[in-house]
């Protein structure tokens, strides 16, 4: 069983190496905000609860958020271990996760603030299939349309200049704090989010001692 926890800056490729660690080794990834988008956009009685909050870049309160998490964990459905990737982002959160279960690692992505803007600023999202680009470095085939089903691309609420300042604010005030608290318990890896991300998963397994990435499961 592997639980980590991933953390890093907005845009600095949580939920693509999440995705990439996840991929082969069985681990299920949990994104909260992926929980929160997916309810937005499905017109849930939470999306009603959370949009606004989430479209300005705040944080959406530590009593829903912690709901969220314990219900998703209690689905058990991680027989291998999980990801979980957006939480906890400030101390009250890292406490409630703390009392009920052991970490095995907390990867932590480093980026610069300035590429951090870069990235967040061109990054487009596909809200059918929840394929990530960035109009940097990862463009779409045709513009503005997901290569994987065709879909037409957003740019997500909060990636605007205003919510990426209150997010950028809120990490380095209230989730910093907490990346040191894991820090004093030796579970931290820091890892340079700068390389593509191969290359990043590439560090991130070495650092967590796990076997290299491999694409394809032998059959
Ligand atoms: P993310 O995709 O992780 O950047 O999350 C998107 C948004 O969802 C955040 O800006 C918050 O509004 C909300 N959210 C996600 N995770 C949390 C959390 N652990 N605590 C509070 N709000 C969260």
């Amino acid at each position: 069983m592997r639980k980590y926890v991933i953390m890093g800056v907005q845009g600095s490729g949580k939920g693509t190496q999440s995705q990439l660690l996840c991929d082969d080794l069985d681990l299920v990834h949990i994104s909260v905000g992926d929980i929160f988008r997916w309810n937005v956009q499905h017109h849930t009685k939470l999306g009603a609860q959370v949009r606004r909050i989430m479209n300005a870049g705040e944080l959406v309160s530590d009593d829903l958020v912690e709901q969220i998490v314990r219900g998703r964990l209690d689905e058990h459905d991680w027989n291998f271990g999980f990801v979980i990737d957006g939480f906890p982002r400030n101390g009250r959160q890292a406490e409630f996760f703390m009392e009920s279960y052991d970490i095995d690692g907390v990867i932590h992505l480093e980026l610069p603030e300035d590429e951090v803007r870069r990235r967040v600023l061109s990054r487009r999202l596909c809200p059918n299939c929840g394929m990530d680009y960035n109009l940097i470095a990862d463009r779409p085939e045709e513009e503005g349309r997901c290569d994987i089903c065709g879909h037409e691309l957003i740019t997500r609420a909060d990636d605007t200049p205003e919510a990426l300042d209150a997010r950028l604010r809120d990490y380095n005030e209230k989730t910093r704090p907490v990346l040191e608290l894991f820090r004093r318990k030796e579970f931290v890896h820091d890892i340079d989010a700068r390389p593509p991300a191969e290359e990043v998963q590439a560090k991130i397994r070495a650092a967590l001692n796990l076997p290299a990435y491999q694409a394809e499961k032998p059959s």
